[in-house]
């Protein structure tokens, strides 16, 4: 067979340039006449346009292991010509990391261990890093010596580099190219193995942005996804060479630092992070304040922890920032363990009350304090627990709220309220909501739903805010307002005078009316200042407009007082605790009976 002799010949055309192998080749031409040794050589250019054709490089090595053939290929991959790498080994192609490999795959083939090799080894192909496959054969004399070897080289560089992009995605994170939980966990066991030796201090410092699943949820995926790129930016741009930071759960980072003197060097990262989020986001044309809640927990030198226990102990912490108001710090205590515990089964129990019907609406009558008329009522939420009795909401709405089980706990006050209000022609009915729903651009089409599927006229609905809600993020909140009372209900600014009390709220918001806070009606027979405040609160209130109820009343002698202030509306125990719905019916008949007798 003409290919496998010329192939396996000693010389031909894979030792060179058609035409030159005849110089070393002797044998075979000698024997050879003119017309031979042209179909010889017209072969021979044959063989070599095929080789020439093919995508692998396709080479022979002497027993030197110095290239003596190599095909057009190599130009066309390597980007340089033959006679560049022809005489040379391959070891020679310039990657020190390519020499072992070299080495050790091909001594064997020359040492006769195997026949043959296939391996994948570093090369400059272009002139950018790159990786060969290489599969050889050894070529031997009838004694078994090594001759030499030929073989064919591809051009992997696609195929590698996208095996270690998949390998980096298995530890970072795609949206934002951080280390994920995983690579982070080795990072924090190697920062820990390092402090044993250094005798440095440790911190994990667990960030979760506030408000960010509402912020999610009302602007989109898309918009959140782009929050969270800007953020994880922000924070790989600031930190340092000791610190590492990853994305470990949807809104929620790590910053994992070592080299710290004291723990309390961890409080000033904490701060540091604070502080990069104190500049607005961009995103969808509007700027997005994004503040995070951050727990801290550090680790002294020596102490064996597990980095699964440390991310546990600084989200624990950072729960707590959440619970004592957000956008804080806290640091990991050991009595939080409990309270997580505690929290948990609240939560659970919570979620079996909304489903199991547990909860209950009471209602509190809103009385008119000139003709002492039963106006309308404010709903309140009760929980009768099976085994504790009835919770005042004071006991776990503010578990709804970190929950989120505040949406169907809203959901289940709202729809009763408006049903059992719908038939009662000439009352209102006012439900209290919370900054959560404030920022749900999808509550106000739930409320429309709602009033519409029971019947109630709008005008008899009152939805009750308070001034730290809307605080909360006031420009999403004030889109939800502006909905809301375009559908025609009343929005009234609960529990005025605590908090902030900024009188100029009472302008800027869309709200129909106020209530005056229990704290100032208490004081109102004996402070001078209480009464002055609601004094100034009844005037401004009548110069814009809006409808008044003061809170808690709970004696004749303050609503005298309120009276002669003008103040139009009461609510307080003085009339009636607030009352399940039918002993709220009985009220209604027998105060109106009273009224008229
Ligand atoms: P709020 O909206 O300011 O409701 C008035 C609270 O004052 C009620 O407490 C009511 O029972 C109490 N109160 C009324 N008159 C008097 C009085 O003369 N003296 C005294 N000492 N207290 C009086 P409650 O029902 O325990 O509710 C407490 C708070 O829980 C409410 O304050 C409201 O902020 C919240 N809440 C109640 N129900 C809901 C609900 O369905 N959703 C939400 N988000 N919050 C609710
Ligand atoms: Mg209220
Ligand atoms: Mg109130």
């Amino acid at each position: 067979m003409i290919g496998s002799d010329a192939v396996t010949g000693d010389g031909g055309w894979l030792g060179g340039p058609a035409g030159s192998g005849s110089a070393g080749g002797g044998g075979l031409s000698a024997g050879r006449d003119n017309e031979s040794q042209q179909l010889w050589e017209a072969a021979d250019e044959r063989y070599r346009a095929v080789l020439d054709s093919l995508a692998e490089i396709v080479f022979e090595l002497d027993a030197n292991l110095r290239f003596r053939f190599l095909s057009a290929a190599w130009e066309r991959v390597m980007g340089v010509p033959a006679h560049v790498a022809l005489g040379h080994r391959a070891d020679e192609l310039g990657i020190p990391a390519a020499h072992a490999a070299i080495a050790e795959e091909l001594g064997r083939l020359v040492d006769g261990e195997a026949d043959q090799a296939s391996f994948e080894l570093p090369a400059v192909i272009g002139g950018e890093s790159g990786w060969l496959d290489m599969r050889v054969t050894a070529q031997r004399d009838p004694d078994g010596r090594f001759t030499g070897a030929s073989g064919v080289m591809t051009d992997v560089s696609d195929r590698r580099r996208t095996e270690e992009r998949l390998a980096r995605l298995a530890l970072h994170d795609p949206l934002t190219g951080l280390p994920n939980r995983s690579l982070l966990c080795d990072r924090v066991a190697q920062a820990m193995a390092r402090s044993r030796r250094s005798q440095e201090i440790v911190a994990v410092l667990f960030i979760d942005l506030d408000h960010f699943k509402v912020l999610n949820d009302s602007l989109g995926h898309d918009a959140g996804d782009e929050v969270l790129a800007a953020v994880a930016a922000r924070l790989a741009g600031s930190v340092r060479s000791t610190e590492t930071v990853a994305r470990v759960g949807g809104d929620e980072f790590v910053v994992v630092a070592e080299g710290l003197a004291e723990a309390e060097e961890a409080l000033s990262i904490a701060a540091r992070v604070h502080e990069l989020l104190l500049e607005p986001v961009h995103v969808a044309g509007i700027e997005h304040l994004v503040a995070a809640s951050i727990g801290v927990v550090t680790v002294a030198p020596g102490e064996l922890r597990s980095a699964n226990d440390l991310l546990a102990e600084a989200d624990l912490a950072m729960y707590r920032a959440k619970e004592r108001g957000r956008g804080r710090v806290e640091v990991f205590q050991e009595e939080l363990r409990a309270r997580a515990a505690d929290r948990m089964s609240t939560e659970a129990a919570l979620r079996r009350a909304i489903d199991g019907g547990e909860l209950e609406v009471f209602y509190q009558p809103v009385i008119a304090l000139g003709t002492g008329a039963v106006q309308g009522a404010e709903a309140l939420v009760r929980w009768r627990h099976p085994e504790r009795g009835l919770i005042p909401p004071a006991l776990f709405v503010p578990t709804a709220e970190e929950t989120g089980l505040i949406a169907p706990m809203t959901a289940f006050v709202l729809s009763r309220a408006l049903r059992d209000f719908a038939g009662l022609e000439g009352l209102s009915v006012a439900v209290n909501i919370s900054a959560r729903q404030l920022i749900d651009l999808r509550f106000p089409d739930d409320v429309a739903a709602m009033i519409a599927a029971s019947g109630i006229d709008a005008s008899r609905v009152t939805l009750e805010i308070t001034e730290t809600a809307v605080l909360a993020d006031p420009e999403a909140s004030l889109v939800v307002l502006h909905r809301l009372r375009d559908q025609g209900l009343t929005l009234a600014l609960d529990d005025f005078g605590t908090g902030y009390s900024a009188l100029a709220h009472l302008q800027q918001l869309p709200v129909g009316c106020v209530k005056i806070d229990r704290s100032f009606v208490d004081g109102i027979t004996a402070s001078a200042t209480d009464r002055a405040l609601v004094q100034a609160v009844a005037g401004l209130a009548s110069a814009l407009n809006l409808r008044l109820v003061a809170e808690g009343v709970e004696s004749e002698a303050q609503a005298a007082v309120l009276r002669t202030m003008d103040c139009p509306s009461a609510q307080g125990f003085l009339y009636a605790k607030p009352l399940p719905f039918d002993e709220f019916l009985a009220f209604v008949e027998a105060h109106e009976a009273r009224r008229a007798a």
